[in-house]
């Protein structure tokens, strides 16, 4: 299954997070190897991301988190809610 994230800040759908680095090596004299700290993030906005779900039924890719299992389909709370509308009537 082909991997894809989800930002938590904007929302986009991305394939790859984006490498960052931040160079964190105190100014002045200091002895010792600089500090960089890398991570990765958004490509769009740097924001924080989450492992996305594609949505048996719409085909949407979801936060993970948000995702309910019904029968070892995968729906997006628009769907689900839905199919619980279904129940109710
Ligand atoms: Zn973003
Ligand atoms: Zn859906």
């Amino acid at each position: 299954m082909e991997e894809k994230y989800i930002c938590l800040e904007c929302g986009e759908i991305f394939d790859d997070p984006k490498k960052y680095s931040e160079d964190l090596t105190p100014s002045g004299a200091f002895e010792g190897g600089s500090f960089i700290h890398e991570y990765y993030a958004c490509p769009y906005c740097e924001g924080a991301y989450r492992q996305a779900v594609r949505c048996d039924i719409c085909g949407e890719y979801v936060n993970e988190e948000k995702i309910e299992i019904i029968d070892k389909d995968y729906l997006c709370s628009k769907c689900y809610d839905k199919l619980e509308e279904k129940d109710d009537e």
